[in-house]
Formats: structure tokens, C-alpha cells, sequence
């Protein structure tokens, strides 16, 4: 770090645009390519997750939006109020479902359910949900992607990944039939994700930011925020939300961003803010809850990968601590850690002679992992 600078002054510093990103407020509701899929999508996109109002779909289609990510999701998204709301203009949105299924049966069952409740005969986009190695995006899988695709059920295929590093050359390697990912992209995860998202882009991927708002704020847990939590200070949160919201939408190697929204004020607030631009003010704003959070938020980049003395997946128990402590979704939390292999669920960070990995991020290792063990182990 340079001698001059505040580490408050670095870490704006860092979140200052590089090449590739607008200052400029971005014409999200323009539709623009996704990668080499053929597909056009608006910047700012719907996460059809908790919407329950067809009306609140249909506005949103109104107000620009064009793409409308509906994959899953722990089960809340409802396929059949998402495809009422966009049977009028079916033909001008991009619908997006998908699965986490391993093989190819299953997720071609998959489809076929989503296609009958969303009551279309296909998707603009289908996800391979959550491949998080490369041997998960299997020659079995891609086989029914293609053989889905060949039936006029679906247009493209998109993978979402925790484990971006991993699986970039596996998805390079088959992207005549992958065109698309979704990984972890915001305002914090920036820079250290920038050279895998610019080589995907430069081959042609389309690039989905996923958590592009760090999961609403919630990726940290609320009592590692305290300064967001008092009534004064809940103005200062959704500015902070503002504000990262413009930062993903103005950067020009992010195609788009699905947000979750669940009320018209949510979603009318949301289009204000899409389109404008990201001001100095906020931008300090998001390096000074950045500077914050730091030693808490796991950006997931797997920079410390193979660093651990006991060959602890690092990002991967980071990622449970996130779901359990985070969100307060215990079950997908311990789901999730439960597939390590068992040596390594009963490694205790506690009792280790010294911490071998060392953040670039700023991120406590030790303390967060010794979170997760007594939390899930
Ligand atoms: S602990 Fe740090 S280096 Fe490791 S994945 Fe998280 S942010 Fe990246
Ligand atoms: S403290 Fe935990 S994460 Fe760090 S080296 Fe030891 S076992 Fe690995």
C-alpha cells in the first residue's frame, strides 16, 4: 500500500473505475448482447424470486426491464405467477429457469416441470446452477443441454458458479454450449475478480452478475454491522444499496445484474437509481463500508486456495458461514459443508499450530473458519 494513502484513501482508491468501467449513468433499459449467446438483456434485470404479484412482473416489463432470472432459489420462486405475468409479451422477454441436478435425466425432468408451470415451450436461458468444480459441469450434462437445446427447448446455457478460477478454462473449453456465467460480482469483490471476468469476456461469455448488492448487505452478518443498524442509520444502508447497484450497472464487462425485488417501491427505486450515474460521494461511500467489512466478507476469489497447512477449502466454508450467518439459512448452510469430504469437517482452525493463508482481502481466515466449525462441524 502506498506510504501517502489512508487505507480508507487505498480502498477508494481501488473502487475508482478502471478501463471497461462508465462513469456515465448506464442506458440499462437498452438492451444489449449477452456474450456470443445471441441473446439482448437490459442491464438492470428482475429477480422473480419474491415476486407474488403479476402486476409487479408486468410493471416491470413496462418500466424497460426485459430479462427475468427465475431459477429456483430454495424453492420461493413460483414458475407458474412469473409465466402468467409474461405471457403477453413473451416473445419480447428473455425467461431464464434452470437446475442444480447432477445428471442428465434429472435436469432434463427439470426443464420439462419449469416449462409446464411457467406455460411456455421454452427458455431463453437455461442455468446449470451452482457448478462449482469443473468435473461438475460433466460431458453427461452438457450432452442433455444440447439434446434440450436440438428440441427448440431452450435457447442458451448459462453456468453459476461459487468457483469462478475452477471452472473458467472447463467452461472455455465447451463454450459453443455454455455462452453465459453467472458469478459473484460487486463493488467489493472488484478488483480481485477482474482479470478472470475479462478474459471470459474477451472470449465471448456473457457475464450475469450474481450478488451484485453483496446479497442486500447481508452477506455480512448484521451484527458484524452495527453502524447499518440503528433507525438513523437505515438511510445510510440503502445508500450504500444505491450505490452498488450503480457501480455493477456501470461497469461495461457485466452484461447484467438480477436483482431480487418484491414491491413496486422496491422496483420504482431500483429504475431511479439504474439510471444514474455513480457519484464521487457514493463511491467513497462504498470504499468507507468496504474498509468496514473487510475482515468479514469473503469475496469468494480463491486466491488463497491450497495456502491452508490441513487443505481446508477456504472460500467454500467461508461460503457457509455467509449462508448461516448471513442469510440465517442454517439447512443450506450444513448441506453445503457437509459435502467436504469428513477429514476435513473435523479439521478445528482452533487447535492449529499457526494460520498458513493469508487474505489479500484483508479477511480474518482463522477467526471466520473457527465461526464456521463450531457453527456447523
Ligand atoms: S479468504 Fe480471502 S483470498 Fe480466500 S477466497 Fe476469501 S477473499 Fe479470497
Ligand atoms: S488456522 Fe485453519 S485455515 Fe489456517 S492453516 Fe490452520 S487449519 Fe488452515
Amino acid at each position: 500500500m502506498a506510504d501517502h494513502l489512508s487505507r480508507r484513501e487505498f480502498l477508494a482508491a481501488s473502487l475508482c473505475l478502471p478501463a471497461g468501467l462508465s462513469t456515465q449513468a448506464p442506458a440499462w433499459n437498452k438492451p444489449g448482447p449477452l456474450g456470443k449467446s445471441g441473446l439482448k438483456v437490459t442491464r438492470l434485470a428482475f429477480g422473480c424470486a419474491e415476486a407474488r404479484d403479476v402486476k409487479l412482473i408486468r410493471k416491470a416489463a413496462d418500466l424497460g426491464i426485459n430479462y427475468f432470472n427465475s431459477l429456483p432459489n430454495r424453492g420461493l420462486t413460483d414458475f407458474k405467477l412469473v409465466g402468467e405475468a409474461l405471457r403477453p409479451i413473451r416473445k419480447q422477454a428473455v425467461l431464464a429457469g434452470g437446475s442444480s441436478e447432477k445428471t442428465r435425466q434429472a435436469m432434463l425432468d427439470q426443464l420439462d416441470s419449469q416449462l409446464r408451470d411457467f406455460g411456455t415451450d421454452y427458455l431463453d436461458m437455461w442455468y446449470l446452477i451452482a457448478k462449482q468444480k469443473p468435473e461438475e459441469i460433466s460431458d453427461e450434462l452438457l450432452e442433455g443441454v444440447r439434446s434440450a437445446r436440438q428440441a427448440g427447448k431452450i435457447r442458451t446455457c448459462v453456468v453459476s458458479t461459487h468457483g469462478f478460477g475452477a471452472v473458467l478454462p472447463r467452461v472455455l473449453e465447451v463454450r459453443e454450449i455454455i455462452t453465459a456465467l453467472m458469478v459473484t460480482c460487486n463493488f467489493a469483490t472488484w478488483p480481485g475478480t477482474t482479470e478472470n471476468i475479462t478474459k471470459a469476456h474477451q472470449a465471448g461469455m456473457g457475464i450475469i452478475a450474481m450478488k451484485p448488492l453483496m446479497a442486500g448487505l447481508s452477506s455480512v452478518p448484521k451484527e458484524r454491522q452495527a453502524w447499518l443498524q440503528s433507525p438513523e442509520t437505515q438511510a445510510r444502508r440503502q445508500a450504500i444499496i444505491a450505490a452498488a447497484l450503480k457501480w455493477v450497472l456501470g461497469n461495461e464487462q457485466v452484461d447484467s445484474s438480477p436483482v431480487i425485488m418484491s414491491t413496486f417501491e422496491h422496483l420504482e427505486g431500483n429504475v431511479k437509481t439504474a439510471s444514474e450515474a455513480l457519484s464521487e460521494g457514493e463511491r467513497q461511500l462504498l470504499a468507507a463500508h468496504l474498509d468496514r467489512v473487510s475482515p468479514y466478507y469473503c469475496r469468494m476469489c480463491q486466491r488463497c486456495e491450497g495456502s491452508c497447512r490441513e487443505a481446508l477449502p477456504v472460500s467454500d466454508f467461508m461460503r457457509c458461514l455467509m449462508y448461516a450467518e448471513g442469510y440465517g439459512n442454517m439447512r443450506k448452510a450444513r448441506l453445503e459443508f457437509e459435502q467436504a469430504p469428513a477429514p476435513l469437517r473435523s479439521v478445528r482452525c482452533e487447535t492449529c499450530p499457526g494460520c498458513t493463508v493469508r487474505c489479500p482481502n484483508g479477511v480474518r481466515v482463522r477467526e471466520q473458519l473457527i465461526r464456521a466449525q463450531t457453527l456447523l462441524a
